[in-house]
């Protein structure tokens, strides 16, 4: 991990009670119980933190949601969601691994804010590194009740499935069913976890909060830019010299995080598209760059910083192959439940294949974008509709490529894609039975 602009989430990086105590740690989470609940949301809503999950929503205002238990008379939880998985993310991975103390600060500060004693930490099932690490220094509390007051955390690890990444997926998971997504309303800050109140927040936003309380809610605000305050934990893959994790203010250029600091393309090739914040995020091409890697600037282009996870990739790769290695992936992890994704992102997947081997004729980028127009906005949960969006956006920006696989009869990169490079397979599969889509 690289500390960059400044040091809210990473500082005093070290996984051992006695050092982070040594560094201050756990003085905030001392701070804030010396303030009622309503002052510490109010910090935190002073601060303009927002999630750090992909939603984006913020974090102060979701706290306040919960209802006092005079009006609402049932436990108050805290789910903390660690299970990152979106392809191009693993910053949450590093935060639990170096910086546990500061997460379980910030779980219970949090804990404090929304009136619980219950926290529940669901943790990726494949991160059995941060999971040892996470436990290791829950262990640490064991005997520290005056840290750990009257809150129990418990770490509940995931079994491999992506859509347990959505927090109502997530609380059904939790609560020992099939974890698919929920309707909503209720939201789970009236109707979460065993129906009762219930705050969902991602790791690296609960990691933000202890320096928030140290700091104070409106110095936090002061860092970042309008609308996206203080920083981001980014991690940076593919076609770049220093791939990892750093962590930025918000705002920084993209530019400036892909080539200041990692380090540009190497093996002197040059950049052809970047995928902003996880697969599920529109992709830019390398003229679109010279933005300001927060909420607004992003969302001028259609896209977002979604998971922080930027993917970069070079004029090599395939951009069809890409849309594959995606498409794959939603289809592998779809939960089955609504039917424009599980049947649309096969289709999307079948075609894809079809347009890579040559196999697909002119009608079929037509059929394509329909297919992606049948899945968007007609699902329950946003999986589908990441995998229509990204595909659709694909095609927009770059339909030479598209075209070109039809009339040359196949791949334009003759096996040379750099992809490979760049993204390990997601998901190992045969063809899906729709691979023969109609003509
Ligand atoms: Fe399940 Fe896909 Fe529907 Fe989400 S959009 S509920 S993952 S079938």
């Amino acid at each position: 991990m690289n500390n960059v602009a400044t040091e809210i989430v990473l500082k005093d990086a070290t996984t051992s009670l006695a050092e982070y105590e040594a560094a201050g740690g756990y003085a905030a989470l001392a701070q804030a119980r010396a303030l009622t609940p309503e002052q510490v949301t109010d910090e935190l809503i002073t601060s303009e933190l927002r999630g750090r999950g992909g939603a984006f929503f913020p974090t102060g205002r979701k706290w306040s949601f919960v209802p006092p238990k005079n009006t609402l008379p049932k436990p108050h939880y805290l789910v903390v969601n660690a299970d990152e998985s979106e392809p191009g993310s693993f910053k949450d991975n590093e935060i639990l691994s170096r910086v546990p103390h500061r997460f379980i600060e910030g779980c219970l500060i949090t804990a404090h804010a929304i009136d619980c004693t219950n926290v529940f930490v669901y943790i990726r099932g494949e991160y059995s590194g941060p999971y040892e690490i996470l436990v290791g220094a829950l262990e640490e509390l064991r005997d520290r009740k005056d840290i750990r007051g009257d809150v129990t955390i418990v770490v509940h690890r995931g079994a491999g499935a992506y859509i347990c990444g959505e927090e109502t997926a997530l609380l059904e998971s939790l609560e020992g069913k099939r974890g698919q997504p929920r309707s909503k309303p209720p939201f789970p800050a009236i109707s979460g976890l065993y129906a009762s109140p219930t705050v969902v927040n991602n790791v690296e936003t609960i990691a933000t909060v202890p320096p928030i309380i140290a700091m104070g809610g409106a110095e936090f605000a002061k860092l970042g830019v309008e609308n996206t305050r203080g920083t981001r934990v980014v991690s940076i893959s593919g076609n770049v010299v220093n791939g990892g994790n750093y962590e930025i203010e918000a705002g920084m250029s993209l530019r400036d995080i892909i080539y200041d600091l990692g380090g540009g393309i190497p093996d002197g090739r040059t950049l052809k598209a970047v995928v902003p914040g996880g697969s599920s995020t529109v992709i830019l091409t390398k003229d679109e760059i010279d933005v300001g890697y927060d909420f607004e600037s992003l969302a001028k282009l259609q896209t977002s910083m979604g998971s922080a996870g930027i993917v970069v990739l070079d004029d090599r790769c395939c951009i069809v192959q890409l849309g594959i290695r995606f498409s794959e992936f939603y289809e592998h992890e779809s939960c089955g439940k609504c039917t424009p994704c599980r049947e649309g992102t096969r289709w999307l997947t079948a075609i894809l294949r079809k347009l890579e081997d040559g196999r697909a004729g002119e009608h079929e980028l037509d059929l394509l974008l329909d297919v992606c127009d049948r899945i968007n906005g007609k699902c329950l949960c946003p999986l589908g509709d990441s995998d229509a969006i990204i595909v659709a956006s694909y095609v927009a920006k770059f339909r030479d490529e598209f075209v070109a696989h039809i009339e040359e009869g196949g791949c334009p990169f003759g096996g040379a894609s750099s992809l490979d490079h760049v993204l390990a397979p997601v998901a190992m599969h045969t063809h899906s039975p729709v691979a023969e889509v109609p003509a």
